[in-house]
């Protein structure tokens, strides 16, 4: 029988093709339906989006209706399966701070969604008197969630892997580019591995496997800035958006409210629009924080972060929260697919071959309930 790195290369229920975040999650949902399975991925681990990013399980601001019942199912994977698999919740909940009428409204309108259930909207005396050290002084409240969790992604997605490996038998191939799929026959740069079914998850890499599929959901790359900045000196009490986040993700932007917030925003931050800013700022076991994040996009939008995006963002948690932003430790920029129309996609180059990509920059909330639709697509 043929080995390679001493593991055993036919007999898979399932051969997964991508170890970011949502190969990892089709490799859980197919485990737990009973299947044998192979995760093979060309780097040695993931590192690209999937630990590039955040770490934010998101619930509030995804999309209306079905992205957010896939994030609310997703966050509800994270919460069961972070302990078994030894992985730090590091924060919980969201706190969008407000400091605009119209942004007050877009809250307001936004609770008054089957969204809002379990959010507040706080004044700006409750806020002051929750979460003073990063309520500005020109801010007029704060929307708060209890929903969202945060991992470590560069700690969480390793552990993920050996939670995997040892608790459902799934086999990892790393260093393993895969050149074609044809179940049973997947061929690799390590020869011919066999499995009954396969699930592409290149994240965007759009032209190796099935790129005549790929090419009809027209699709781009995304780029975004990030950065580590030193302890503020106090522990965050939840990762932090503002304003400009309520304009971005299309649970709030999609209300005819954020319209209002949108003009204005184009007036008085036109900058920071032009750069696809908005803020996130998630803080780590060592209270370091990580913020972002800017959006270019394009079919290949090159690595060279502009200058600008990043006083944008540095800017935003100065307005946002009222503290000095603390030195820089880190910059990177990190890639992802997106589409104009659809949030992801699970899409059939046969009956036992699916090809799964999120295109909206929400993997690591959404992915574990994609996953489950993804098996009980291929074997109901
Ligand atoms: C800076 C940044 C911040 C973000 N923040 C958040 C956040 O906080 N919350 C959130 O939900 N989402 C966030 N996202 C989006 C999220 O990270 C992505 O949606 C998600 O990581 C995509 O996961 P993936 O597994 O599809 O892709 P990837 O992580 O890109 O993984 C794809 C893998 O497939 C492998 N591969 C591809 N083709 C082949 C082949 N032919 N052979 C072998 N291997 C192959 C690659 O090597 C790679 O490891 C962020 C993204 C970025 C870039």
């Amino acid at each position: 029988m043929t080995q390679v790195l001493g593991k055993r290369l036919s007999g898979f229920d399932v051969a997964v093709v991508g170890a970011g975040i949502v190969g990892l999650a089709h490799a859980l949902a197919a485990a737990r339906a009973g299947k044998r399975v192979v995760v093979i991925d060309r780097d040695l681990r993931a590192n690209g989006a999937s630990i590039r990013n955040f770490g934010f399980i998101t619930v509030t601001g995804q999309e209306r209706g079905e992205h957010w019942s896939l994030a609310r199912r997703t966050r509800d994977i994270w919460a069961e399966i972070a302990s078994e698999a030894g992985i730090a919740i590091e924060q919980k909940g969201l706190i969008v701070t407000l400091r605009r009428l119209e942004a007050i409204t877009v809250a307001q309108a936004f609770l008054n969604t089957e969204m809002g259930v379990g959010c507040e909207l706080l004044d700006a005396r409750e806020f002051r008197r929750r979460f003073g050290p990063i309520a500005a002084q020109d801010a007029l409240g704060a929307l708060v969630s209890p929903h969202e969790l945060r991992v470590e992604s560069p700690a969480a997605l390793p552990r993920l892997v050996a939670w995997l490996e040892s608790v459902h038998d799934v086999t990892f191939l790393t260093e393993t580019a895969v050149y074609t799929v044809d179940p049973p026959r997947i061929e690799t740069s390590r020869g011919r591995i066999e499995a009954e079914v396969a699930i592409v998850c290149p994240g965007d890499d759009f032209v190796t496997l099935f790129p005549d599929r790929v090419a009809t959901y027209r699709l781009k790359k995304c780029r975004l800035s990030m950065l580590r900045l030193a302890s503020p000196g106090f522990r965050l009490p939840m990762p932090v958006m503002s304003d400009l986040s309520l304009v971005r993700y299309r649970g709030y932007a999609a209300l005819p409210q954020a319209e209002t917030l949108r003009r204005t925003l184009a007036l008085e931050q036109a900058a920071h629009l032009a750069n696809g800013v908005h803020l996130i700022v998630v803080q780590s076991a060592d209270d370091s924080l990580v913020l972002g994040d800017s959006h270019h996009y394009g079919d290949l939008p090159p690595p060279f972060a502009p200058a600008e995006a990043e006083a944008c963002i540095l800017d935003e948690f100065r307005r946002a929260t009222g503290v000095n932003p603390p030195p820089v430790l880190e910059r990177w920029v990190g890639t992802y697919a997106v589409a104009d129309d659809r949030n992801y996609f699970i899409d059939a180059p046969s009956n036992n071959v699916r090809l799964v990509i999120v295109t909206s920059g929400t993997g690591a909330s959404t992915g574990f309930g994609i996953a489950e639709r993804t098996i009980a697509d291929l074997f109901r």
